[in-house]
């Protein structure tokens, strides 16, 4: 089944009750029926080419027939074989492959019904010995289209009606007929009523299934977009909307692996709010949350970007990498970030406002480094030298060469 047949909830209800309730094709919905329809005509064209192509082949194969019946006979066949039939034909095939839903069915069935009459009609000039053959030759091919032509049953019925009764015309003006004609046509009618009892049978089978085969379509549907949400709630924190812990695991894991084997910057931010428990206390929890989901926020709009992602590390604490992004770039944008947060006046309930700060520690990955993790740590310690150096402030890791860290970015206000 395609998946863009259209299913909407609306629609997904109707199948729903329809699965339950086992109606019949004619008490369908109207837009399920466009769906069956949307369906069939997409698989069932080259299913009708092919037949129509044998029916063809056959209807060419008959003139040896009309040969064997007599030279007058073909004289009469050959210009409605190939003047009617054959071009019927082909215009059947053209229109299943390339038509719409109508034009495939007027087409297919006024095909067989030109066959069949043909094959009537050369029966008037058969010779009276031969005329049996050529009635159970179009019997036959009646009750074989009734089975396989993939048309509805009540088309196929009025099909099967108006062969059977052009039949009998032919017949009624046939100067000798005689008893055994009368029961093979009366023979050749019960076959073809008979015949129809086939795709009616079939036809409800195959609706039944289409209908199972559209709830299925739905149940794996919804079972995909319930995977998509418990995929998306298991690796982004609530609170904030920002990746997790394990997201960000995941995503630092392949940026390091990714950075160490191109020999690229790799650079990492850790982020602690500032006094976060007074602000608690004062303010309570409540704008607390409030106000972590703002930092996030802003963090948000001033970090991230074509590989660049900032996740909550837990707490209120955040972490950002930031690939391909060398010493200066990063201690730009992480100040950008502090600067923006500190900027921000955050609503604290009661048409009160606050403001917070935020120390950062910065570290690019070096060649020592053998997991995210010993990055992490630095990052931590560069942290802890921010708080310490007196918060608000952005300090980068120190070399651990020896050397004295690196200048401290501090607020300028
Ligand atoms: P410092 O400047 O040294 O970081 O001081 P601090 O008070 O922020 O100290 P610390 O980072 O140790 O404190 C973390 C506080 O953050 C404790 C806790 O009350 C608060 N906190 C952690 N997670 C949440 C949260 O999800 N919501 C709220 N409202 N508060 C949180
Ligand atoms: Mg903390
Ligand atoms: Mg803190």
């Amino acid at each position: 089944m395609r998946p863009e047949l259209g299913l909407t909830p609306d629609i997904d209800r109707e199948i729903e009750l329809l699965a339950e309730s086992g109606k019949r094709f004619g008490e369908w919905p109207r837009s399920i029926r466009q769906l069956w329809r949307a369906e069939k005509l997409h698989r069932r064209r080259h299913e009708l080419a092919f037949l129509n192509a044998i029916a063809l082949a056959w209807s060419l194969v008959s003139l040896a027939l009309d040969y064997s019946a007599g030279p007058e006979v073909l004289a009469a066949g050959l210009p409605l074989r190939l003047g009617i039939v054959a071009p019927l034909y082909l215009l059947a095939i053209a229109m299943a492959l390339y038509g719409g839903w109508y034009a495939q069915r007027w087409t297919s069935i006024a095909a067989v019904l030109a066959f069949v009459w043909v094959g009537g009609y050369l029966g008037m000039h058969v010779a009276p010995e031969q005329l049996a053959e050529y009635v159970m030759a179009s019997g036959l091919l009646l009750a074989m289209g009734i089975a396989v032509l993939p048309i509805r049953v009540p088309w196929l019925a009025l099909m099967a009606g108006l062969t059977v009764a052009g039949l009998w015309a032919i017949w009624l003006m046939m100067p000798g007929r005689g008893q055994e004609e009368l029961v093979l046509m009366a023979f050749v009618t019960v076959t073809t009523c008979v015949s129809l009892l086939i795709p009616a049978r079939s036809a409800r089978i195959k609706d039944e299934h289409f209908i199972y085969a559209l709830r299925a379509q739905i149940a794996s549907r919804q079972l995909m977009s319930a995977n998509e949400q418990l995929r998306a709630l298991s690796d982004h924190d609530d609170l904030t909307g920002l990746p997790n812990r394990r997201n960000l695991e995941r995503v630092f894991d392949e940026a390091f692996r990714t950075s160490v084997a191109a020999g690229t910057d790799l650079a990492v931010i850790m982020i602690d709010v500032d006094h976060f428990k007074l602000f608690n206390d004062t303010y309570g929890h409540v704008a607390g949350d409030r106000t972590l989901a703002q930092i996030a926020r802003t963090l948000e709009r001033s970090i991230c970007g074509p590989g660049r992602m900032v996740a909550r590390y837990g707490g209120e604490e955040f972490i950002a990498v930031l690939d391909g992004t060398e010493e200066q770039s990063a201690l730009r944008i992480a100040d950008g970030a502090r600067r923006a947060i500190a900027d921000r006046r955050v609503s604290v309930g009661d048409r009160r406002r606050s403001s917070v700060t935020v120390s950062m520690g910065v570290t690019l990955r070096r060649r020592a480094d053998r997991s995210p993790l010993s990055m992490i740590e630095r990052a931590d310690a560069a942290l802890y030298e921010a708080k310490e150096a007196g918060r608000n402030i952005v300090r980068l890791a120190g070399r651990g060469d020896g050397k004295p860290p690196p200048a401290i970015l501090k607020e300028q206000a």
